[in-house]
């Protein structure tokens, strides 16, 4: 079977998607079942990577793990013929060829007509020692994937702004025994969050954090500077989060107030040919929505490039090649 890629530019892709994890690994399920000749670039860092046991995704009554999720679905997008590099792209330009876009990594560089950015972003956790062994099993960073697991369990939020304030009065709902330690930071919460946290009689630890006892990643309690030891089970802090906007700045997209690359619904940035997907964009960080999300770009893209190819007319001459070859019109008809 003759291939559409080959008719026009061989040497460029039709689709590039920079980042593997789970938003590009649905885009390229797709765009791989949908015949487009698409390359996954990836860095190997995706957050779901952080994540032993994930409970709320779709038909895994049991639960599954990130990694998991991620070998499965890169086998899923390969068996649909898409193709896989690993690298790091530090730059992108669509200036030097017009419709084109030239990515370059640190082991080459790489062609596209449409690219998705599928870069995600980086939980930021705090500096305590102790901290980053806990990650994942009894360290958390998002309420929504994770408050349900820590019902009934004694829970301390790090932090010391309004959000810190808003995860504590949030995980009321799984638990009585919820806690606020700033670490020694000044507060910078808003007079009202002030007041909610006297009015829901939630507990604060000035105190600065000298290290978290653990053992085989679970959280076992906090020792401050002072002396004090409060025991604990597990840990939320509120993100800190690091989009990874840097290649879509480069091209002018646009970014919202907090960082995050803004998209329309079709997951299109403001940079023509230029889509997103997953973390990166304001959606609300879960693995289920990343998907989705991935899955909204490939149908958009495919749809893009099938309306290019009436207009420029590659979809005619690849139908030339196609009766030529392949004689899949009977004779006669
Ligand atoms: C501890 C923890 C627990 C979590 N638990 C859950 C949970 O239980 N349920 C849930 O729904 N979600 C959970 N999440 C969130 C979940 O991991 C994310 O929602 C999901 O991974 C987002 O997918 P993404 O594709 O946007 O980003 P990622 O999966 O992070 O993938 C981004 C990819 O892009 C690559 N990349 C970035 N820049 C470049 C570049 N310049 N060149 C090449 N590659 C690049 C990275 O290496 C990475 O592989 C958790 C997160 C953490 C940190």
């Amino acid at each position: 079977m003759i291939q559409h890629k080959d008719i026009d530019d061989p040497h460029t892709r039709e689709v590039i998607v920079v980042g593997g994890g789970i938003a590009g690994l649905s885009a390229a399920i797709y765009l791989g079942r949908a015949q487009r000749d698409t390359l996954v670039i990836d860095s190997g860092h995706s957050m779901a990577k952080w994540e032993p046991m994930v409970e709320n995704y779709l038909g895994f009554a049991n639960g599954v793990s990130g990694e998991h999720l991620l070998k499965d679905g890169r086998q899923q997008a390969e068996k649909h013929d898409v193709k896989f590099v690993d690298d790091h792209i530090e730059e992108i330009d669509r200036e030097s060829e017009p419709g084109v876009f030239i990515l370059h990594g640190k082991s080459g560089s790489y062609r596209a007509k449409r690219v998705i950015l599928a870069t995600g972003i980086s939980h930021l956790p705090p500096e305590i020692p102790g901290v980053r062994e806990c990650l994942g099993h009894s360290m958390f960073f998002c309420k929504d994937c994770d408050g349900f697991r820590v019902r009934e369990k004694r829970v301390m939020i790090i932090g010391a702004n309004d959000e810190t304030v808003e995860y504590a009065l949030g995980m009321l709902l799984y638990s009585a025994c919820v806690m606020v330690a700033t670490n020694g930071e000044r507060t910078r919460w808003s007079e009202q969050h002030a007041r909610w946290i006297e009015e829901y009689e939630i507990p604060v630890h000035t105190g600065r954090i000298k290290d978290v006892e653990h053992e085989e990643g679970q959280v076992l309690g906090l020792h401050f500077d002072d002396g004090r030891e409060v025991k604990i089970d597990s840990i939320f802090t509120t993100r800190g989060d690091v989009f990874h906007t840097h290649l879509a700045e480069q091209l002018g997209a646009k970014l919202d107030a907090e960082g995050q690359l803004e998209v329309d619904h079709k997951m299109r940035t403001s940079v023509p040919r230029l889509y997103a997907a997953g973390c990166v964009t304001p959606a609300n960080c879960q693995m289920i929505i990343a998907a989705g999300e991935g899955a909204i770009a490939a149908q958009s893209i495919n749809r893009d490039l099938f309306e290019e190819g009436l207009k420029n007319h590659s979809l005619r001459r690849f139908r030339e090649i196609q009766l030529e070859q392949e004689k899949t019109v009977p004779e006669g008809a």
